[in-house]
């Protein structure tokens, strides 16, 4: 008989991987973690992180190049923390996440903020924290922080967010440097929002920001958005607006299935430097903004399979984890890998993975070929690192699960399992009349 743990890879391999039948997260068993911490749980592994960053780490050298990780993906402050000492800056899309990296001892000096709907108690906090600039993505937005930083006294540094139309090739909802989406400036009426924020008081142009999409697994639509902001670059400076550097958003991809393909971050790099030299615009730091890149395959949701149920037409294994937990595959159709966690040698069926959620888009996985399950075996949902915990909710009042980073043979909870009084307590009983 042939051995069926050779076949299975881990996307998350080296530290990922099984020893025998079992499923480790470096020289962790996840069936240990199961019986310690219940499920489902979210288990990350510490060295996955540092080797995903070393390898931006390794592109970046002796470039003028500085990693603003997108937050968003994970915002865990032990996350953060642990990013932040290997030198990452952060992008945040709020205060909340502001408040995060403060939390979390990091400077805020390397911070670059997002999003479409600044509120002003979080323009002003940015302000008193002095972060590193503002992604203006509205002319409304630019003239409020003229206000605020007017009022304050302070000087906010500014790039605009510049939409350079080009399709990232990836799902609608992960898309955003089209023309017909919300966020960014128009290419086009780009020049008129930096000739007005010259005017402005209280700002200070540092940048031009793009970000065209998420999940880009090519090197082409980059491409065409530095040949473009380039040549944006070159016409602010004719008007004597003169930049000290270009972010280029987030977006790079990861391995969802093990055969998928990235480009190489280096490549993408290199051809930057050597534009940026072409162009005789030496100085200028690159900034990049990436996410899901940094931990989205860092970590694995753990979770149990409650029930077997056969219809007609199908097998469900119906597991302890649904959308609250793990909203991706809901939300757009994402795929997620299952790997057993107890890889036992037998006969393997198709399933449809779901929660136990009153939704039919509550599923996890459909049409998987798996190891025969049972009810109580334990299962392991891949690329959960980013975009999982980070949008979990509290609907059908499920409590958030628990998170954890492993070490080598130790492990850390870094997020304590919420419990049900925790919800019930925010909610308050009106009097009855
Ligand atoms: C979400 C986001 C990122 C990170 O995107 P990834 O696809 O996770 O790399 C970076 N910048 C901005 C502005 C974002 O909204």
């Amino acid at each position: 008989m042939t051995n069926i743990n050779q076949k299975i890879t881990p996307v998350g391999f080296p530290h990922f991987h099984y020893i025998n039948e079992d499923l480790y997260v470096e020289n962790i068993p996840l069936k240990i973690l199961s019986e310690k911490l219940d499920t489902p749980l979210y288990v990350y592994s510490r060295a996955s992180i540092r080797e995903s960053w070393n390898k931006y780490a390794k592109a970046i050298k002796d470039k003028n190049v500085l990693i603003c990780y997108g937050m968003k993906a994970n915002s865990n402050i032990s996350i953060v923390k642990e990013l932040g000492f290997l030198g990452a800056g952060f992008d945040i899309v709020s205060g909340g996440e502001l408040k995060k990296v403060i939390a979390a001892g990091i400077n805020t000096n390397k911070v670059v903020f997002s999003g479409v709907g600044k509120k002003s108690w979080e323009i002003k906090i940015a302000l008193e924290y002095g972060i590193k600039c503002f992604n203006i993505e509205s002319e409304s937005e630019l003239r409020k922080i003229s206000k605020i930083s007017n009022i304050l006294n302070k000087n906010a540094n500014i790039s605009i967010r510049i939409n350079p139309n080009v399709d990232a090739n990836t799902h609608p909802y992960i898309s955003t440097g089209l023309k017909e989406n919300k966020f960014g400036i128009d290419i086009e009426e780009s020049l008129a929002l930096y000739k007005l924020a010259s005017t402005l008081p209280n700002i200070k142009i540092v940048g031009i920001d793009c970000h065209i999409g998420s999940q880009i697994t090519e090197l082409a639509p980059y491409i065409d958005t530095i040949n473009k902001i380039i040549n944006f670059a070159k016409k602010l400076h004719k008007i004597n607006i003169n930049i000290e550097h270009i972010d280029l958003g987030g977006g790079l991809g990861i391995k969802y299935h093990n055969n998928d393909k990235i480009f190489n971050i280096e490549e993408l790099l290199v051809f930057f430097a050597a534009k940026l030299k072409e162009n005789n615009l030496h100085n200028i730091q690159i900034i990049l903004e990436p996410g899901r890149s940094l931990v989205g395959n860092s970590g694995i949701l753990l979770s149990k399979v409650e029930y077997i149920k056969t219809t007609l037409t199908k097998n469900f294994a119906i597991i302890d984890a649904a959308m609250n937990d793990i909203m991706r595959p809901a939300l757009y159709q994402a795929y997620h890998g299952i790997l057993p966690v107890y890889n036992k040698n037998n006969n393997k069926q198709y399933y449809d993975i779901v929660g136990p959620v009153c939704e039919s888009a509550d599923w996890i996985a459909k049409n998987r070929l798996l190891s025969s399950l049972k009810e109580g075996d334990l299962i392991a949902i891949e690329s959960a690192g980013a975009y999982c915990m980070t949008m979990a909710s509290n609907y059908n009042s499920r409590p958030k699960a628990a998170e954890i980073i492993v070490d080598k043979d130790k492990y850390y909870i870094i997020r304590q399992r919420e419990s049900i009084e925790e919800i019930i307590q925010k909610e308050l009983l009106i009097p009855i009349e």
